[in-house]
């Protein structure tokens, strides 16, 4: 294993640096070397004036395969207990999911094991899915609580998460989601459950620093605006970041709320409208589509890619990873869905699981692409062209990947 204090070279390369400065497709470099010191890039030379200059360092040869940025998921629900196969197989069957919630189905399903699990428990059963995750080439991580819904069951979650970060190689960003659903204690009396989220659960997290952001699920089924437009304030006034799952199931003008609290990033946005639309660009803030959840929900309304592209609004991917509405621990196949039921390209597709899931995460300055001053975070792949990551599945083509400058072989 290479020390990460000494310098490296990564020759032979052609690197898609999805740098949106660089004209070419991808930002291209062809026939380029990554030069890195420690975990930081220091900076993308064309061979030929390697070749003059001679650096020292441990060399590695590309082979003139393809470089991308290390792949960021930045929406996960990945920490839980229990599994709903069950459900869906009774969904399949056709047993309604009114029926199945009226059963104690649903999330509430998830919630029940999660509150009977150990910290150890939900360290152990969520260590595979992060590990599928960074075995696609995934170098940085979000992960959310909200399956515990209680002080305690919120904060085990959450330290279940920061164990994540430190027992794999990956970077991982914490989000609280207390505000997912309303608690059985708390039926009929949403408005009590806010008031815990703000006077005990957000300064608890605060404190521990077991969280950067805080995020809702702001529907008809959950929290609406105005409840939630308690939690963004009482976030920032602790120093956390903001954002929420929004018009996912219906138009509940979430979006143009969260937008002026500058927030992170608006997830799902199905129901979007031009005011949301609007509101995002203004604020800048990133469009996260979770096009698992679309998938296998079967739903019929799409988000308004186009409108979406045409404001400027950066579109990040992400695979939405939950045991309930979007089972799949596969960013490639999040971002293969964007492109096939969402319309995006595949440049797009991957943009938005590099360089503007970074931004939802707040990295943008780290992270997400490749350039000088970067974390040497990437990935080099057995591929033609870098499409080729997003449409074809099943077959894993990442030859090798470089987490802080430190290579860790996934081939076979
Ligand atoms: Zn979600």
């Amino acid at each position: 294993l290479a020390e990460t204090t000494q310098t490296q070279i990564w020759i032979n390369a052609r690197i898609a640096t999805m740098d949106p400065t660089r004209a070419a497709p991808y930002g291209e470099f062809a026939n380029h070397c990554l030069v890195v010191n420690g975990d930081v890039i220091d900076r993308i030379v064309p061979m030929a004036e390697l070749e003059s200059e001679g650096v020292a360092g441990i060399v590695h040869d590309v082979g003139g395969r393809w470089v991308t940025p290390g792949l960021i998921d930045c929406h996960t629900h990945l920490v839980f207990a229990g599994n709903r196969v069950a459900e869906w197989e009774q969904r399949l069957s056709g047993v309604s999911y009114a029926e199945i919630a009226r059963l104690g189905g649903g999330i509430m399903n998830t919630v029940r094991a999660t509150r009977s699990a150990s910290e150890d428990e939900l360290v152990a059963s969520a260590k595979p899915r992060a590990q599928a995750l960074i075995e696609e080439g995934v170098t940085c991580l979000e992960i959310k609580s909200g399956y515990g819904l209680t002080t305690a069951d919120e904060l085990k979650m959450l330290r279940a998460v920061r164990r994540l970060g430190q027992e794999l190689p990956v970077e991982i960003s914490s989000t609280l989601l207390a505000a997912h659903a309303v608690p059985p204690e708390f039926t009929g009396g949403a408005d009590a459950y806010v008031d815990l989220i703000l006077n005990e659960i957000i300064p608890k997290v605060a404190e521990q620093q077991l969280a950067e952001a805080v995020d809702v699920f702001c529907e008809s089924i959950a929290f609406n605006v105005d409840q939630c437009d308690r939690v963004w304030p009482a976030a920032k006034r602790h120093g956390l970041a903001v954002k929420g799952h929004v018009e996912q199931l219906s138009n509940q003008h979430g979006a143009v709320r969260l937008a002026a609290h500058r927030a992170w990033s608006a997830d799902h946005l199905e129901y979007l409208d031009d005011a949301g639309v609007s509101a995002l660009a203004a604020s800048g803030t990133t469009a996260v589509l979770l096009p698992g959840a679309y998938y296998f929900l079967r739903q019929a309304k799409k988000p308004p890619i186009e409108k979406l592209r045409a404001a400027g609004v950066p579109m990040a991917v992400a695979t939405d990873y939950n045991p309930g509405t979007s089972p799949f621990a596969s960013i490639r196949l999040a971002m293969n869905l964007a492109c096939v039921l969402f319309g995006l390209t595949p440049e797009e597709s991957l943009a938005g699981a590099t360089r503007h899931a970074a931004t939802a995460l707040g990295r943008a300055d780290r992270l997400g692409t490749l350039a000088a001053g970067k974390q040497a975070d990437f990935l080099i792949w057995d591929v033609d062209h870098p499409a080729e990551i997003v449409c074809s599945l099943g077959v894993n083509r990442l030859v090798s990947r470089v987490f802080r400058g430190k290579t860790d072989d996934v081939a076979a």
